[in-house]
């Protein structure tokens, strides 16, 4: 048989179902992926090449194990049936990808660009929930890189593929990844796999939709070649990040880097901590050292709660939860009230949100779960409130000291001096 499957090519499955070959969408160093026709539905086949693999029994066990264990979550093309074997190789069965969604490498040479900040910052909160998803059920990703997400820059949602790859922690399942996506570890063959390594690799895919530039590939990386050994160097035993501000041998190139100069400087502080966090020397040496999920999440919150659109539409990044000028058309956004929050305040306007990470310690799966949010008045914009939307109690105290009780779906009025307690954390609301 020829590597290439023909249209009309039928192959039966182990849920005993006919996949029939319709057309090819297209090739990888692994495989083809091909359109058929699946108990009358479309869907994608990915069809390996042989030899492809050092043992394809377990690589074939283990996508068995994923389709019957299921997808983490909705954003997964997860394997939903596995071919029969036919001359020493096979295929899976998964959903097909929608149009309208790119690969991360995209982004990188800004073919394509968010619709917004916000849109940016949702689609790398999706893809940091879908790896602690990921990391919960014992998985992780072995060979992630940017063929892995495909993003939709209009409107932030992101679709985990190939994952053929997942296997369970520290899992050998021959599959070696692309080193610009691979933790230093890995590419040194110091370790296996797993779901640190993982992280490293998702810092690495936020710095690219942020900043548009691969964090390792500064000064050091124009090279006209990047032979093995340079490979090594560079995303291995000498990584360095293109911002180290105690190392600048490796920093950005003012014309090739152009992006991440514009970008940096206009990133919060906090969010460029966490990028040298990520990418500090500790981290890049030590695993452990590497900011976990949650820490993500909670500063990906933040930054997008302080992001307010002016009027002309464009999105201005404000600052502890006060008034700003929009440097666009000079105008001045109206921020009537902040929330302050023990570290740090948000903008208190309409469909401001509270998220459960913002409220002191708390599972990452819960991290996301809108608490409360302010809403204005129907027939008055300039009346706000913060809606309860949790299923507890709030305790508040007015200015004069008197206490409420604020069930759920009650609302607190936006005014001055009113303070409440949700969990462990204090909220006040000061006007601007
Ligand atoms: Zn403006």
């Amino acid at each position: 048989m020829s590597e290439e499957l023909k249209n009309g090519f039928k192959v039966r499955t182990i849920d005993g179902r006919i996949a029939n070959v319709q057309k090819r969408l297209g090739g990888g160093g692994q495989g083809d992926v091909y359109l058929v026709d699946y108990n009358n539905t479309p869907m994608a086949l990915k069809w390996y090449k042989k030899g492809v693999m050092n043992n394809p029994q377990a690589f074939y066990e283990n996508l068995v194990d994923n389709k019957e264990h299921g997808a983490p979550s909705a954003e997964f093309l997860w394997p939903v049936d596995v071919t029969e074997w036919i001359d020493g190789t096979f295929g899976y069965i998964m959903p097909l990808k929608p149009n309208g969604y790119y690969e991360v490498s995209d982004f990188m040479l800004t073919n394509v660009r968010f619709k917004s900040y916000k849109i940016a910052i949702d689609a790398a909160l999706k893809i940091v929930s879908a790896y602690r998803l990921l990391h919960n059920d014992g998985y992780s990703y072995q060979d992630l890189n940017d063929g892995n997400f495909f993003i939709n820059p209009q409107n932030g949602k992101v679709l985990i593929c190939d994952n053929d790859n997942v296997a369970p922690d520290k899992t050998e399942t021959g599959i070696i990844g692309k080193p610009r996506y691979m933790a230093p570890e890995i590419v040194m063959k110091n370790n296996m796999p797993n779901s640190l390594s993982d992280l490293f690799s998702m810092s690495v895919i936020l710095f690219i939709l942020f900043c548009m530039t691969h964090p390792l590939e500064g000064k050091r990386s124009l090279e006209p070649c990047l032979s093995p050994a340079l490979q090594e160097k560079l995303y291995g035993s000498e990584a360095l990040f293109i911002m180290d501000p105690t190392n600048r041998e490796n920093g950005p190139h003012p014309i090739v880097h152009k992006n991440v100069n514009i970008v940096w400087p206009c990133l919060p502080k906090y969010m460029q901590d966490l990028f040298l966090k990520a990418f500090s020397q500790k981290a890049l040496e030590n695993p452990n050292a590497r900011p976990k999920e949650l820490e993500w999440i909670q500063n990906l919150v933040r930054f997008r709660s302080e992001i307010v659109r002016c009027s002309c539409g464009n999105e201005v990044f404000t600052q502890d939860g006060k008034p700003c000028v929009c440097e666009k058309c000079h105008k001045k956004i109206n921020i009537p009230f902040r929330l302050e929050f023990s570290d740090y305040a948000i903008p208190g306007i309409s469909d401001s949100r509270i998220y459960r990470c913002q409220l002191g310690v708390c599972r990452a799966d819960e991290a996301l779960k809108p608490i409360g949010r302010v809403i204005a008045k129907k027939d008055n914009s300039g009346m706000l409130g913060v809606r309860n939307l949790s299923d507890k109690s709030w305790n508040a105290v007015t200015p004069s000291g008197k206490a409420k009780h604020v069930t759920p779906d009650e609302i607190i009025p936006l005014k001055d001096g009113i303070s409440f307690v949700i969990g462990d954390e204090k909220i006040c609301i000061k006007s601007n």
